[in-house]
């Protein structure tokens, strides 16, 4: 009842009514979301300065964010693969909401998690998985945000020279995103964070091509939130997916959350009519009493043509 697709089904002379009910529609989500978290404190799960951009988007809904001083999220993994990450990206976000919610003795809790890899559209391409996270235990709900985006700086390479360093690192974006030195890609001894000078790279990597044996050092984009504000950019437009979903209240128990969490694929193809790939529908849903809504794909075919069909161009 407070979706705006509710308000086109008010039939017959349309206009002069439409516009009343779905203003109203928007009000009642408004005063929803807000009753839900107005002047409720969040804990954020960070210790890599993501308050800066996750608080001033969480202020749209009336959440205040505090950070928890003991966390040390580093123990959950970490980027530079010295500490192996706890489950996948989601569970290891809910692990961290869950320790910031037991630090604090909060109700509320952020986390967010981000993750690296080839872009599941475009391959060869690195993109950055970003997942922010809300865990509400005083209403049993849990809503996610997401960014993907192929707008990331992340590489590593071996190196000779300090000038090899140098250059590859302002490739990169140095020294406005940081870099990490260390031994070889693997070994979990004999990292170097926090580089963000040219003093310090240079000193870094000299020291390592020193030790015996050594003829080569691997230098590697820094990804922790806080030395890199491509990500931080990301993690910002995450935030504000969580928002959006949020926003999104069951037309059946006006709870937030109403959110994507499946297609449907009823396209056929054009050439011997079996169902193909291509999605049409996406199942928005409830996660708290399962009410579930198809929303039409904007600008889906009647067809696909015969060279999409698994059966025709296997
Ligand atoms: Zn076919
Ligand atoms: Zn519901």
């Amino acid at each position: 009842m407070f979706v705006s697709g509710g308000a086109a089904d008010e039939g017959g002379d349309g206009e002069i009514l439409r516009i009343p009910w779905f203003s109203v529609g928007l009000i009642f989500a408004k005063i929803y979301t807000m009753d839900y978290f107005k002047g409720r404190i969040a804990a954020l799960a960070t210790m890599h300065g993501k308050e800066k951009v996750i608080a001033p988007v969480l202020k749209e809904i009336g959440v205040n964010v505090i950070v928890p001083e003991r966390l040390n999220t580093d123990a959950f993994g970490t980027f530079t693969r010295d500490i192996d990450r706890a489950g996948n990206q989601l569970e290891a976000a809910r692990t961290k909401a869950h320790t910031a919610l037991a630090l604090t003795g909060l109700d509320l809790a952020i986390a967010s998690e981000g993750s690296f890899g080839v872009d599941p559209q475009i391959p060869f391409i690195q993109s950055n998985l970003e997942l922010v996270l809300l865990i509400d235990t005083k209403n049993n709900l849990e809503i996610r945000g997401h960014h993907r985006s192929t707008e990331t700086n992340m590489n590593g390479s071996y190196v000779s020279t300090i000038e090899e360093a140098c250059e590859l690192a302002e490739k990169w974006g140095f020294p406005n995103h940081a870099v990490i030195v260390r031994k070889n890609e693997r070994s979990k001894r004999h990292i170097y964070k926090d580089i963000v000078t040219h003093a310090d790279l240079e000193q870094r990597v000299m020291k390592l091509l020193k030790r015996l044996f050594t003829r080569k050092v691997y230098i590697e984009t820094d990804m922790r939130a806080h030395r890199n504000p491509t990500r931080m950019q990301n993690i910002t437009k995450a935030t504000e997916d969580l928002i959006k979903n949020i926003k999104s209240l069951c037309p059946e128990c006006s709870t937030p959350g109403f959110v994507v969490v499946d297609v449907k694929r009823d396209i056929p193809c054009n050439l011997c009519g079996r169902l193909t790939d291509r999605p049409n529908m996406l199942v928005y849903k409830c996660l708290k009493c399962d009410f579930s809504q198809d929303s039409p794909i904007v600008d889906s075919p009647a067809s696909v043509d015969a060279g999409e069909c698994e059966y025709c161009n296997p």
